[in-house]
């Protein structure tokens, strides 16, 4: 500072006095204050300005009229500073004059004032210059970050009156709204572009500077739209700054620019929104701080109805103290929270059951801040876990029952890998031979089995022999079910056979002894009667004669009776024997066609072709075998007038057909005809005499000869019998 300002400094600090003395006139003092070098401003308590000489005029470029009356921030901006400020607060408060020096941050030229207590104002002197005139270390530096540091940061910054005129501001909101700094700083901020653009946000600036004109640090989020098509997010807090003796100084208010955050939020939301689960967050106490729309719509409840505990009343009544009760553990733990519940359908007020999780959410110091959590609707897992249960619990009772020997294999080798108590019974296993997962020795059982299955997707129980864990053989009825293919797995059924088989064979063994014990008395029977036609004839007794031909019918139907019965035991015992004997097949077929034609007169049997052909085989058996066919064709055809048998032959095989224009035999019979002591359950046919032996042992010859038989038939219209015999055995 030069002698010349010192001086002035000196005059104006006297200028107090001066204004009471008597002796200098308003005339005096008025060239005197516009001879003065720098630029003078009176204002008054409220900040008006009073007066403003030529040189402050100048400076600012504006009349007298424009100045005086007008507030000294708004009108000033190029002068406007934190440190002008408060030189403006200290002077009115201690009543002394003092000075500050500062760079304006709007002309960039440093300004040196020097302040005065007037009456009921302040009288401000200033001095510009292009460099400071003083030594850093004088001016106050009570701010440590320097106007190009806040410039350069991005967030915005501004220091405000109580009132709420900006004082300083950084770079960054200015650069957003395309404003100079003069055009901001001196006035209210709620009048800058920011905040002016609607009401409600001016008035809730207005209110948070208020608020922290009292003290209180404020923060709040909000839209702010710097300038036209421009919206941005702020997140802002204003802090009261407070001077040594408390008082309120200034207010600092920062800005940092949240868009993308609530951007990337609103997404989440949107995202939180979309997901197929309902998801929600508490606060360490329980209650609701967030759900999201699903919730919402799941529950029919509003966000308000979902606040504090409100969301225990989705909760099905039985699942809510569980549900708490593990909430609580989880909140004490700090550990993720799960636990499946039912929760209520707003719309419906049915229950679905959920899966809830919810994990803890903790800050930098490991404290929960929140609990955020989903919960999964599971219904339909439920439910098929249900059924799963049911049809496990019905397959449980079903092995468990022992009805049955039961056993399941697995893998190529058919380990059997889990049993019944029937099935260890029967093959006197034990569960730990079981568990062991060595017994493979059921696999051959099924083989047929799955072969049939293979073939034909099913396959009927069949007989066979298990071998058991001591080498004994016992009689089974096997069946399996091939449920997965790779790897295999299957599970076999087994039903303890020997009872029946046992039956069986006692039957067998009495029907062999019963039709040998029968032979010999009826042979001895056949020839007394011989015998005695043959006297009575001698005796010249003929009336005798038609009785005795009867008696011997009937002996006969008898004898053939016992010999099909002895057959058959002999076929089940292996024992059945037969010639090998080149049998010219067309004699043989018309023979016996002739012989049935004679004792039978009620129908026509017509031979069709010829076979042209001898072969190798048991005539008798064979005759059998046609005899057989053909009297069954006329006794289950007794209305029909005609039996027709075809011949034919190819270069290796003769074919029999016996057709007949009778009963017929329904589709589900025609493989059961061929089995022993089998006979149709149709009345019609019951009625008609037979024992079910005859094609069972036709079947076992036509198969000892190497060739086949089949049935075709429609029941009301007819049957035809097919045999077919190789020639390979020609001689
Ligand atoms: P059966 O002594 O009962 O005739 P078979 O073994 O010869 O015994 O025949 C078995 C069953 O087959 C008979 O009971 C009958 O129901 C049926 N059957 C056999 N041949 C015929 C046919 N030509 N027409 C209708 N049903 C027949």
């Amino acid at each position: 500072m030069g002698i010349r300002e010192k001086e002035s400094y000196s005059s104006m600090s006297n200028a107090k006095q001066t204004e009471c003395d008597t002796f200098a006139s308003r005339e005096t003092l008025n060239t005197l204050v516009e001879t003065l070098p720098g630029a003078l401003f009176v204002v008054d308590d409220t900040q008006t300005i009073v007066y403003a000489n030529a040189r402050a005029q100048a400076m600012l470029g504006a009349t007298p009229e424009e100045l005086r009356g007008n507030s000294f921030w708004p009108s000033a901006p190029q002068l406007v500073s934190t440190a002008l400020y408060q030189a403006v607060l200290r002077t009115r408060q201690t009543q002394e004059p003092t000075e500050v020096e500062y760079g304006s941050p709007v002309t960039r030229t440093w300004l040196h004032v020097q302040l005065a207590p007037t009456v009921g104002g302040v009288m401000l002197h200033i001095h510009q210059r292009r460099a400071p005139a003083r030594r850093q270390e004088r001016v106050p530096t009570s701010q440590p970050l320097s106007g190009a540091v806040l410039d350069g940061l991005h967030a915005g910054i501004a220091v405000l009156t109580p009132e709420g005129i900006v004082l300083e501001i950084n770079e960054a909101p200015l650069d957003g709204a395309h404003m100079r700094r003069e055009e901001v700083l001196g006035k209210p901020l709620a009048e800058a572009p920011w905040w002016s653009f609607t009401p409600a946000g001016q008035e809730q600036l207005r209110d948070a500077i208020a608020r922290a004109s009292t003290g209180e640090t404020v923060r709040f989020e909000t839209p702010v739209r710097p300038r036209e098509g421009m919206l941005l997010h702020l997140e802002v807090a204003i802090t009261p700054h407070v001077n040594a003796d408390h008082h309120l100084e200034y207010l600092v208010i920062t800005g940092i620019d949240i868009t993308a955050r609530k951007r990337a939020e609103d997404e989440i939301r949107v995202l939180v929104d979309a997901i197929p689960q309902l998801v929600w967050m508490l606060r360490p106490d329980g209650s609701t701080e967030y759900c999201n729309q699903r919730w919402r719509d799941y529950t029919g409840m509003t966000f308000q109805q979902g606040q504090g505990d409100g969301w225990l009343q989705a909760i099905h009544p039985d699942d809510q103290q569980p549900t708490l009760v593990l909430w609580q553990r989880a909140v004490q733990t700090g550990r993720p929270y799960e636990v499946e519940l039912r929760l209520r359908q707003g719309t419906t007020g049915d229950y679905r059951w959920f899966l809830v999780r919810a994990e803890p959410f903790t800050d930098a110091q490991g404290q929960i801040v929140k609990w955020v959590g989903t919960s999964t609707d599971i219904q339909e897992q439920k439910r098929a876990e249900e059924a799963l249960r049911q049809s496990q619990e019905r397959i449980r009772a079903l092995i468990d029952s022992n009805i049955i020997g039961i056993a399941f294999n697995e893998g190529e080798e058919e380990v059997i890998v889990e049993a019944n108590d029937a099935w260890l019974h029967m093959t006197g296993y034990s569960r730990e031979d079981v568990r062991s997962r060595t017994l493979t020795r059921a696999a051959p059982l099924f083989e047929r089995a799955l072969q049939e299955v293979a073939a034909r997707g099913q396959h009927a129980p069949s007989e066979t022999e298990l071998v058991c864990k001591d080498g004994s053989r016992l009689p089974v009825l096997v069946g399996c079910v091939l449920f997965q293919e790779q790897p295999r797995q299957m599970v076999g059924f087994m039903l303890d056979n020997s009872a029946r088989k046992e039956l069986e064979q006692r039957k067998d063994d009495f029907i062999s002894m019963a039709s040998h014990e029968l032979r010999n008395p009826l042979t001895a029977l056949k020839l007394q009667t011989a015998l005695l036609q043959r006297q009575l004839a001698k005796q010249g007794i003929p009336a005798s004669v038609p009785a005795l031909s009867r008696m011997e019918t009937q002996l006969n139907t008898i004898t053939r009776l016992v010999e099909e019965l002895l057959d058959v035991s002999k076929i089940q015992a292996g024992r059945l024997e037969y010639l090998q004997e080149t049998v010219d097949l067309d004699a043989l077929l018309r023979e016996i066609a002739d012989t049935m034609q004679q004792t039978h007169p009620s129908h026509s049997i017509l031979v069709h072709g010829a076979v042209r052909a001898s072969l190798l085989g048991d005539r008798d058996r064979l005759g059998q075998v046609i005899t057989n066919l053909l009297e069954n064709a006329i006794k289950y055809a007794p209305d029909a007038q005609t039996v027709e048998m075809d011949l034919s032959a190819s270069e290796d095989a003769v074919t029999i057909r016996v057709r007949d224009h009778g009963l017929g035999i329904p589709r589900e019979q025609r493989e059961k005809i061929f089995e022993r002591f089998y006979r149709a359950a149709d009345p019609k046919q019951r009625a008609i005499p037979g024992l079910g032996m005859g094609l069972y042992i036709v079947a076992e010859i036509v198969k000892r000869h190497g060739g086949t038989i089949t049935v075709d038939s429609e029941v009301g219209k007819g049957s035809t019998f097919t045999v077919t015999l190789p020639l390979t055995r020609d001689a």
